[in-house]
């Protein structure tokens, strides 16, 4: 099931994505602190030119120096991460290579802070430190650890997103043979013929009420990944549940008690890329697949 961080009636966001824009009192918006970090990157920068100087003037250890280049790699990383993950943009809004950029950013921003704990485990071991004292390091590598964690999360539903949307465009590319091949994974229900997004709140209302949570939309009307495809999916819902199991069973009688058109994807068969998921409102008009 991909219920996982999916949320209705607006853009995705991870259930327990941190929003550092959108936290406490102070509401700073997402943009702030994308222009935070980008603050952040030039006073690393403007600190690498500073302890170049002292450490050619042999006033500041060349280790100093190997420290400011990650302090300013770390700042960069974070910079990919308040546009990627922490900004207001749905996931349904990212492309496959910035989920790339975005998973990368923050496995090394895991490896950087792991070095430095490790260090810190020396100092602690010939009673240099205090443990006490090398526990930020460790809080602050655990802090990157769950953020590593959300980004892949993040990134799996940008893939799942994707695989949705190219199982529709190939159903609507198949002919002949192949046009058979997809009957046998999809069901399709053709309904009143209409299906406007005002009526999902009706939708979202039963299942709510019946299950106890959120309809889990995974692409309301066009997204960029439809678009990015050239493929029309406005009035048009994706539903990221699998036809046959007891929600998808219980949705497609919903909307056949309530008339409404629906194209139900099932699990994959061997060598096609279907992601199984339910689609509310009309094929796209270039579709045509077999009926039901
Ligand atoms: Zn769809």
């Amino acid at each position: 099931m991909l219920h996982v961080g999916i949320c209705a009636g607006g853009a995705w966001q991870p259930a327990s994505l941190p929003r550092p824009g959108k936290s406490g009192a102070g509401d700073v918006s997402p943009v702030t602190y994308a222009t935070f970090t980008d603050a952040a990157v030039l006073r690393a920068r403007n600190e690498i030119d500073r302890i170049k100087l002292l450490v050619h003037e042999g006033a500041l250890p060349q280790r100093r120096l190997d420290q400011a280049m990650a302090a300013l790699a770390d700042a960069e990383d974070d910079s990919v991460l308040a546009r990627t993950l922490y900004g207001s943009t749905g996931v349904e809004q990212l492309s496959t290579e910035d989920a790339k950029l975005m998973v990368d950013a923050a496995q090394r921003r895991v490896d950087r802070q792991q070095a430095v704990v490790e260090g810190r485990e020396e100092l602690v071991r010939d009673g240099i430190l205090s443990k006490s004292e090398a526990e930020p390091q460790t809080q602050e590598l655990e802090m990157r650890r769950r953020t590593l964690d959300l980004a892949k999360n993040r990134s799996k539903l940008q893939e799942q997103l994707a695989a949705m949307a190219q199982t529709e465009l190939e159903m609507e590319r198949a002919r002949g043979a192949e046009a058979a091949l997809f009957a046998t994974v999809m069901i399709r229900y053709d309904g009143n013929g209409a299906f406007h997004l005002d009526d999902l709140k009706t939708i979202q209302a039963e299942y709510e009420k019946h299950f106890r949570q959120q309809l889990p939309v995974s692409a309301l009307g066009q997204t960029f990944i439809h678009q990015a495809l050239g493929f029309d999916h406005h009035d048009r819902v994706d539903v990221a549940l699998t036809p046959d199991q007891p929600e998808g069973l219980w949705l497609r009688h919903l909307l056949e008690r309530l008339h409404i058109p629906y194209i139900a994807f099932r699990q994959a068969v061997a060598g096609s890329a279907t992601a199984p998921h339910i689609h509310i409102g009309i094929a796209s008009t270039r579709l045509k697949v077999a009926g039901r």
